[in-house]
């Protein structure tokens, strides 16, 4: 091991646990990252490091870059890169962490337990034929994305720190390398029972199902089946996730198993990006040539990894073969009613509705028809709404959407909440600002290019009180003009 141990380091507030490790060794690799030349702190979360228990002030010099490097290993951390499978774009693959690596679960002064992982820390077991490394551009952008996620109220994962390594990484051209500390309810995903299930080893999926439901469903233990429970409440997750993702406009562009978290947080921001226009088909990923990671398939997509997931429960469901397959089956059928009902109950906030009415449905469908007729923005659309500003809006044009807008009109009427309660639930739903691509690409040219990180500290700033009406940042509202477009996000390997 390269890697220093720095027994100090605990001044800063670490306080690991590394139940992960105390797993099956067939379950990951034990190694340390490698160590880079010349680390330098870019961005540094300082709220993130406090609420974890972290001392900010001990992390933010050379220690800290040292250790978010992957240069210093802090104490009680035990480094290990986790054994992975995977659905990619539908074919079953071994993976692994092959740029990352787990430090350990920092348990934070109220008892939460919390992945940090280095993500563009070197290669590993499973690096395949990657150089284990990242570029600055993608993990700043993980960072950007991921904060606004959390600051939307969608369930994520965090990122604490970058740091540029002073090596460069060889994709088509040279780019500045870049780790990014990542922190998560965990790392388990769909992929990981994948992984487990293609070696067949039973007992290895059992003690995957227990640890994870130990983890993160702890009342799931004395469950009449607690695998099948499990199932179901991960499914609950991810249904409820999807519908907050279709909520904001936001695409993940990668939901390859290996990319769908147990834990319900979205996890792993490669080529996702926020929708402008609204139309359901919009595809941002430059490898995603067939669209099925489209906006709109999302849910579907989810529910084909759900699938993925049952497999390899299925020894655990029942000690009959074709009792495990239909309980397995019966719980994904019931996975387009669970989403829809999310989507539906997020819907009516984002239109200001307390009560339920059945033909809300088609009120919320023949609105995002009309939206999608009009190229209208996603975003601001519902917060126009939200604020009664829409008559200037080009929607405002067409026929159909007015004869809708009547009709929206006379249901919220027919509730009893005041106007005022509608408004305020709307604008706590209709988020003013987004991740918007040109604005983060914006962001990125100056930090990449330039070295200037000012543009993305005020992004993030903006972006960090999405609902809140912000004076003099108006122009973060704005959609890009044709000129600033962004069609494709690539890949960030
Ligand atoms: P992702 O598309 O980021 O979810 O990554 C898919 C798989 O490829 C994961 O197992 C990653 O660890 C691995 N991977 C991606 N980039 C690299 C790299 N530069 N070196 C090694 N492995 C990588
Ligand atoms: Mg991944």
């Amino acid at each position: 091991m390269t890697s220093n141990t720095a027994s100090a380091v605990s001044v800063a507030g670490w306080n690991f646990d590394n139940s992960y490790a105390r797993l099956p060794e067939s379950f990951f690799a034990r190694l340390n990252p490698v160590p880079v030349r010349s680390p330098h702190l870019v961005v540094f979360n300082r709220q993130l490091t406090e609420s974890l228990g972290l001392r900010s002030q001990a992390l933010e010099g050379d220690e800290g870059a040292a250790i978010f490097a992957g240069n210093l290993i802090p104490a009680g951390a035990e480094p290990i890169a986790q054994a992975y499978a995977g659905h990619q774009f539908g074919n079953f693959t071994k993976l692994g962490d092959g740029r990352a690596i787990l430090l350990g679960e920092q348990i934070t002064p109220d008892s939460q337990r919390f992945d940090i992982q280095l993500k563009g820390s070197g290669q590993t077991p499973y690096s395949r034929r990657g150089d284990g490394r990242a570029a600055l551009g993608p993990m700043l952008r993980e960072y950007i994305i991921s904060e606004a996620m959390h600051a939307l109220g969608i369930p994520t994962t965090r990122s604490l720190a970058v740091v540029t390594t002073g090596e460069q990484v060889f994709r088509e051209t040279p780019l500045q390398g870049a780790i990014l500390t990542r922190v998560a309810a965990s790392h388990i995903r769909v992929g990981t029972f994948e992984y487990l299930s293609a070696q067949g080893d039973r007992e290895a999926i059992r003690t995957l199902a227990e640890y994870t439901i130990r983890r993160h469903y702890s009342d799931l233990i004395t469950a009449e089946n607690p695998y099948l429970s499990l199932f179901q409440v991960v499914m609950e997750r991810q249904a409820s996730l999807v519908a907050k993702w279709l909520q904001v406009g936001f695409i993940h562009g990668v939901m390859n198993t290996d990319n769908m978290a147990l834990c319900g947080e979205t996890i792993d921001y490669g080529p996702c990006a926020f929708m402008d226009a609204y139309d359901p088909a919009t595809v941002f990923s430059s490898i995603d040539r067939g669209g099925r990671y489209a906006y709109g398939n999302q849910p579907h997509i989810a529910q084909w990894n759900l699938a993925r997931f049952a497999e390899t429960l299925l020894p655990l469901l029942h000690a009959n073969q074709e009792k495990a397959i239909q309980l397995a089956n019966e719980a994904l059928a019931s996975f387009p009613e669970l989403f829809q009902r999310y989507r539906l109950s997020g819907m009516r906030a984002k239109l200001g509705l307390s009560t339920a009415e059945s033909a809300d449905i088609d009120l919320m469908n023949d609105l995002l028809s009309c939206m999608q007729q009009n190229h209208a923005d996603h975003t601001n659309t519902f917060r126009d709404l939200a604020e009664e500003t829409l008559a200037d809006a080009p929607l405002f044009r067409d026929a159909a959407f007015l004869e809708w807008y009547l009709r929206w009109q006379d249901r919220l009427a027919r509730q009893p909440q005041s106007a005022e309660e509608s408004r305020s639930l709307m604008r706590a739903h209709n988020p003013a600002v987004i991740p918007r691509n040109h604005r983060v690409e914006e962001a990125l040219q100056a930090a990449v290019e330039r070295r200037d990180f000012t543009v993305m500290k005020r992004l993030l700033h903006v972006l960090s009180r999405p609902f809140d009406d912000q004076p003099g940042h108006d122009d973060y509202r704005l959609p890009p003009e044709p000129s600033e477009r962004c069609y494709q996000t690539f890949c960030g390997t």
